[in-house]
């Protein structure tokens, strides 16, 4: 199982789960806040089709992931599993839209597993404002992968040992506090970015990864950076402090970029 970003960040979000191959190969994707031909673009750049999905899934609201979510499932022809509290919070994921483009829309819920071929997907609600938000589980055959951007605060991914037993992790690394407080955001911005239902900083990614992870993580990619609140070199060094704290020095560290899959340099 591999998972792949496409783009990442406010500007928009859109990210690849494939397992398997040739014909039995499985894709999924999550979110799509990115033109369609973009995304496109990106997913053939690594040998991987859009038309061609086994479903297709919805985090949250907030149109940097769900702008273009209804017309890539409808192009694909692929259920479009989201909650039904997402349903009429703008046109794009409108009710009428859903039954103009004949959606097969599937409901999530908190903690319930569905399955998409042989990946079994978990929903996990989040604390963001944009209620209901989740993140997800992935598992394939003998691996577990999570997959978290978008949340105020790691308490409750901790609290219920969420990131404890996982070979792969994206991990929002949002903000460096001292940029986003000297910045030029309007302080209503930055207070809801910083609050308990906005984004994780670079120090709670790292906090989340200090208590939460355990030694069988193999990589972990930092998702979601801000372009005006953060720099790659300064989540990456915060991350990389935390993992070699943590005795976890053998994670391979990776950060998504807003566009693009990853390519190996990207400091
Ligand atoms: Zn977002
Ligand atoms: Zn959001």
């Amino acid at each position: 199982m591999q998972i792949h970003t496409l783009a990442s960040g406010s500007t928009g979000n859109c990210a690849l789960i494939t397992a398997g191959s040739g014909a039995q190969r499985t894709t999924i994707c999550l979110d799509a806040g990115i033109a369609l031909r973009t995304a496109r673009g990106f997913a053939e750049e690594l040998g991987l089709n859009l038309a061609e999905l086994d479903a297709v899934l919805l985090s949250h609201r907030h149109g940097d992931h769900s702008v273009n979510i209804v017309a890539l499932a409808a192009r694909a022809q692929a259920p479009l599993y989201m909650h039904r509290d997402n349903i009429d919070t703008s046109q794009k994921i409108s009710k009428g839209e859903l039954s103009r483009r004949n959606i097969d829309r599937r409901d999530i819920a908190d903690g319930k597993t569905f399955y998409v071929n042989d990946i079994a997907v978990t929903p996990i609600q989040i604390p963001h404002d944009a209620d209901p938000t989740f993140g997800f589980i992935f598992e394939y055959q003998d691996k577990r992968a999570g997959f978290f951007t978008d949340l105020g605060n790691p308490d409750s991914l901790i609290a219920n040992n969420t990131l404890g037993d996982l070979d792969e992790l994206v991990l929002e690394s949002n903000y460096d506090a001292e940029m986003l407080a000297n910045g030029r955001y309007p302080r209503a911005l930055k207070d809801r970015v910083s609050s308990d239902f906005g984004h994780l900083s670079n120090l709670q990614a790292a906090e989340a990864i200090q208590q939460g992870a355990s030694a069988r993580l193999k990589k972990l990619t930092l998702a979601h950076l801000s372009q005006k609140s953060n720099a790659p070199l300064i989540a990456h060094e915060c991350m990389q402090q935390a993992l070699n704290d943590s005795g976890l020095q053998h994670v391979e560290l990776l950060l998504a970029p807003a566009r693009g899959p990853i390519k190996a340099a990207q400091l």
